[in-house]
């Protein structure tokens, strides 16, 4: 198995010493002072955040746990008083909206130059699976300047590989013909939507397709499983998000679990109630520190994501680091009496069966979980149904009631036209989630 690509990049980029996770920690502290130091000058919100603490006493990455975290709340609070630059330096502005709620907004401001790394990063991860054999097709929003699509084409072209930015799957004719067309042989895109032409045109994915790369939501292993179709097609994970500047680590050819972005991201896996470090192999919630940004560096940024680091190095043999597959959201799970419901759990079961499309979740009054599926056609949905219920029985061992609701795919793009990452909802009363 060959060494990730990334290793390479990252010790060019970063200039270290040795191949060594010492080396790596040393470059990234010094990063992470200067980080420090830029954001008291120039952001409003660090100058005030970080007023009462003395830099010169971080001298260890001990010493930088004792800064206080960045949150999502924070950013949504007013996102202008993170901006260390002049507005004229502000070439791309993305505004989150995670929830679809007005007012539960982030905006992501990015010069020129943190573009460019991020399309840097894209060149070099993108190495991780295809060549100039390759087709690329993105289905993720594009081509406008600085959207994923386009940042995605850059570095691919770098390479000289072929991409198609597509823009998310919305009309599934359409989308078929461009991989035709264009012989498409690799798909970035977001898991349910990839899972979803691999299901509605199964014959035209799979003698055509034989790389994935899945992005922007979490990714249930049954997905990974289905998609992949018994090792017809290579299924790699990236793991980022706007806030890291889109990249954040991928998957070698092991596909076990990401290398990350160290040279311009450190990463800290946290107990979310007591917010100290937890140990490598240990779950916690996810948070990273920008070591190169202009326009947002952002500090200790809580994610919400539940990830370990692994404490085996990867079968590629690299020194790099490694962090498990994301288990998904920390506020996607909802308690039902007193008992623990999680979206992952649900998705693991639900997504086995070949005949579902795409489905929604949620808990409603008298704790009824309630769930809405779409399929390719109902004629056995009876059958899937009793199926479907028996599998969730068999998990989750405590009482609840369960609703199941068929519906057949009217490939309406409504349905499945969506960047809004994926949510168990909870209606009840008094509900936080
Ligand atoms: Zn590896």
């Amino acid at each position: 198995m060959n060494v990730t690509p990334l290793e390479n990049w990252i010790l060019e980029r970063t200039q270290l010493a040795s191949k060594s996770q010492d080396a790596l920690r040393a470059y990234q502290l010094e990063k992470i002072i200067q980080t420090l130091t830029y954001a008291k000058e120039k952001s409003r919100f660090y100058h005030e955040r970080l007023k009462a603490v003395d830099l010169g006493a971080i001298t260890s990455l001990k010493d930088f746990e004792r800064i206080a975290f960045t949150t999502p709340e924070e950013i949504k609070h007013n996102s202008l008083d993170f901006v260390c630059v002049p507005s004229s330096d502000i070439k791309r502005i993305v505004t989150l909206n995670t929830s679809g709620t007005t007012g539960d907004e982030k905006r992501i401001f990015f010069t020129h130059e943190d573009l460019e790394v991020s399309i840097d990063f894209f060149q070099h991860g993108m190495n991780c699976l295809v060549d100039k054999s390759d087709t690329v097709m993105v289905l993720l929003p594009g081509p406008a300047y600085g959207s994923i699509g386009d940042l995605l084409q850059k570095a691919l072209a770098k390479s000289g590989i072929s991409c198609i930015v597509h823009g998310v799957l919305s009309d599934v004719e359409k989308t078929v013909q461009c991989i035709e067309e264009n012989k498409i042989t690799c798909i970035v895109g977001i898991p349910m939507q990839v899972l979803y032409l691999s299901r509605v045109k199964p014959d035209l994915f799979y003698s055509n397709i034989t790389k994935v790369l899945l992005s922007t939501d979490y990714v249930p292993d049954a997905l990974v499983e289905a998609l992949s179709f018994k090792g017809t097609c290579k299924v790699f994970n990236h793991y980022g998000m706007t806030e890291m500047g889109y990249g954040g680590g991928v998957e070698c050819a092991c596909l076990d679990g990401y290398h990350l972005r160290e040279n311009d991201l450190y990463f800290e896996i946290i107990d979310p109630i007591s917010g100290e470090r937890v140990q490598d192999g240990e779950y916690g919630e996810v948070v990273f520190t920008t070591l190169n940004r202009q326009a947002m560096p952002l500090i200790r940024y809580k994610t919400g994501d539940r990830a370990r680091f692994l404490k085996k190095p990867c079968g590629c043999g690299t020194f790099l680091r490694r962090m498990e597959k994301v288990l998904g959201r920390m506020e996607n799970s909802v308690c039902i009496q007193g008992h623990e419901i999680h979206l992952r759990a649900l998705d693991e079961i639900l997504l086995r069966f070949d005949s579902i499309l795409d489905y929604t979740l949620r808990v409603e009054e008298n704790d009824t979980l309630h769930v809405k599926l779409m399929l390719a056609n109902k004629e056995r949905s009876v059958a899937l149904k009793e199926e479907m219920i028996r599998c969730i029985r068999e998990h989750f061992t405590f009482e609840f009631t369960l609703r199941i609701e068929t519906f057949e795919d009217d490939r309406s793009p409504k349905v499945i036209h969506s960047m809004i990452k994926r949510k168990l909802h909870d209606n009840r009363q008094g509900a936080t989630v």
